[in-house]
């Protein structure tokens, strides 16, 4: 076991703090990663403030670590010492049920080990995420990170960017395709560099008319500003699909009559009220409203290599530690474009 430093939210109510976590020693098929860069997803923030409930505290956030081998267990076959890895939101699964046989860990039917905020197969351990200079990971839930990557930039692909990149595989986006992208935060500007990569045609739907450069800067063809209604009018029937990624209530009802007939709008965002909709938006024409949670491991890997062959990766602002409460500030006030990763060198000494 080695004790290392890390980050905490001590509870619900108090700012993260200085704090140390054991690790376990790498069993056969475990593979220990020296943590490099940590990204800060929104859910960091909604799970440190137990905003959905359930919350474990003491919470190591963290569930987009990027970070170099340093030790693996016997029977670790893939993975090398010096390797640059990723982890996501997954540490494990009971790799039997249905769901983890068809490569969709993430919604084992015993429930996966979650990187935070959750517990070991055991379901006694809890597990602490990437806010840390070190984690231990079973082989299969490790990912490798490909070279020519910026592994800063690179750590956001492991939730932002599995979240958008899976939406868009499951309804076929391709060249040509209408695409729409509902706000433009830490998911949307992933969704906006992925769709155009692709080759879709891709319209930022917006509340804030500023960010139209950047939006066009990320590979955006058009921008909408979602505050003028009249789009709703210009825009009807357009889109093939829409990836919705707002966190606060909106009219899905109104982004319904943006689709063409069969076309579908997945939801990634998640506001905590439920949201009233008209059946009449999706029976005329035939639409279809979906939701996606990140991807299963192998489809992640897919998704690493994907942004390695087509150099992509996250606009980030690279932080210490020490300035996490303050940046969880700013990203409730959409002020980071569009990702805050953290440097865990400053972590050393903390
Ligand atoms: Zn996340
Ligand atoms: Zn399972």
């Amino acid at each position: 076991m080695s004790t290392v430093p890390a980050y905490a939210a001590p509870s619900a109510r108090a700012p993260l703090a200085p704090f140390t976590v054991d690790r376990r020693d790498p069993g056969p098929l475990d593979v220990a990663i020296d943590i490099v860069f940590c990204g800060v997803c929104h859910s960091d923030v909604h799970q440190a403030r137990d905003e959905w409930g359930g919350s474990i505290f003491p919470m190591v956030p963290g569930h987009e670590i990027v970070g170099r081998v340093s030790r693996v267990g016997a029977r670790v076959a893939e993975v090398k010492v010096g390797d640059l890895v990723g982890v996501g939101c997954l540490v494990d699964s009971c790799r039997e049920c249905g769901q983890c046989r068809r490569d969709r860990e993430q919604f084992c039917q015993r429930g996966p080990a979650l990187t935070y905020n959750g517990t070991e197969l055991d379901r006694k351990t809890p597990t602490y995420g990437g806010y840390s200079t070190q984690v231990v990971v079973t082989e299969k839930f490790v990912l490798r990170v490909p070279a020519g990557l910026d592994p800063a930039a690179a750590a956001p692909l492991l939730c932002a960017g599995i979240t958008t990149y899976s939406p868009l595989r499951q309804w076929g986006c391709k060249a040509g395709d209408h695409v729409g992208v509902v706000g433009l935060g830490g998911l949307g500007h992933m969704a906006v560099k992925l769709a155009s990569s692709m080759g879709a045609e891709v319209t930022m739907l917006s509340t804030s008319p500023a960010k139209e450069a950047d939006a066009r800067r990320l590979g955006a063809h058009g921008f909408a500003s979602t505050r003028d209604d009249g789009i709703f009018k210009r825009l009807a029937g357009r889109f093939d699909l829409l990836v919705d990624t707002v966190s606060v209530p909106h009219d899905y009802n109104k982004y319904l009559g943006l689709l063409r007939p069969e076309g579908a709008m997945v939801l990634v965002g998640a506001p905590p009220e439920p949201s009233p909709f008209s059946s009449f938006a999706l029976i005329m024409g035939n639409k279809r409203l979906a939701g996606s949670l990140i991807g299963g491991i192998a489809e992640t890997q897919e998704m690493l290599d994907y942004c390695g062959a087509h150099r992509i990766t996250a606009d980030i602002e690279v932080i210490p530690i020490q300035k996490i409460n303050e940046a969880y500030e700013r990203m409730l006030k959409s002020d980071v474009r569009y990702r805050f990763v953290i440097d865990t060198a400053s972590l050393k000494g903390a």
